[in-house]
């Protein structure tokens, strides 16, 4: 896979249509652990085009409405409990972009999204970017769950979100397809890596894959019909819905890849998705 990107970067001269990632990120720890996944975050942000700026579409930020933030120095929020301080240290200082946050408020018609100045990153973003992007200095802006919507909103929120492919922007989605944190089965806080996963997330996850590779967003759109396992997965839609900004962004020549494929703990699974 990684070739396959250096030769984008290596064969065009113009700005690149970015490609679109749904990430899975997992335990907070990960911002600060040597492991694959991280260690394949590096390795994606090594072999993508450089992007002009970064949205990203984090399970973390659900508000009524949807938002954008537009604040030039965004600020790294520490939203999680019971982690080392290490952690709490953590500062992702790249800049953000009132004049994207401007041009996405503009552009996206069919639904009002309004600026915001006082989120910041969320660990959605920075626990997964910090490895992306080690140096910080590409722009970041996130975009809002609004929790009071279904599926089919935010799947047609994304679509007006093309444009920015377009002008080299990459567009993140950051959550989990497989998130249960009540069934999650941990010794300890380190241990949240275990790599197993229930039958039922198993299930979940390959259907998940089958049904992303085939391109059957309504499906997708649609995910409490594809099986009773889906109540396990997905009991709340939060770290869910970023696929379905992703997946909308789609173009038919696009294809298809998955990474960090691994379930965890359980009942999480980390299954990520590169499309370009
Ligand atoms: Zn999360």
């Amino acid at each position: 896979m990684i070739n396959k990107l250096r030769d984008i970067v290596d064969t065009t001269k113009r700005t690149p249509v970015m490609p679109v990632l749904f990430v899975g990120h997992g335990s907070p720890m990960n911002a600060i652990e040597d492991n694959p996944f991280s260690r394949k975050w590096g390795e994606i942000g090594k072999a993508l085009p450089r992007p002009s700026a970064i949205l990203c579409i984090s399970a973390h930020w659900e508000t009524n409405g949807t938002f954008v933030t537009t604040m030039s120095k965004p600020e790294t929020i520490h939203d999680f409990g019971g982690f080392p301080c290490e952690l709490f240290n953590v500062q992702y200082p790249a800049p953000g972009s009132p004049a994207l946050a401007e041009s996405i408020k503009q552009e996206i018609k069919h639904n009002p999204v309004d600026l915001n100045t006082d989120w910041g990153l969320d660990h959605g973003s920075w626990s997964v970017l910090r490895h992306v992007y080690p140096e910080a200095d590409i722009p970041v802006v996130e975009l809002s769950i609004d929790y009071t919507k279904g599926m089919q909103y935010h799947y047609d929120l994304a679509k007006e979100l093309a444009f920015l492919r377009k002008r080299g922007v990459l567009i993140v989605g950051s959550g989990n397809m497989v998130h249960n944190l009540r069934l999650v089965h941990v010794k300890s806080i380190e241990g949240f890596n275990e790599p197993y996963g229930y039958d039922w997330a198993l299930e979940m996850n390959d259907i998940f894959k089958q049904k992303i590779q085939s391109a059957d967003h309504k499906a997708l759109i649609n995910y409490p019909s594809l099986s009773k396992a889906a109540k396990l997965a997905v009991p709340t839609p939060d770290h869910y819905i970023p696929l379905l900004y992703a997946l909308s962004l789609q173009e038919k020549k696009d294809e298809i890849e998955f990474f960090n494929d691994q379930a965890l703990a359980g009942s999480l699974t980390m299954t990520s998705v590169i499309i370009r």
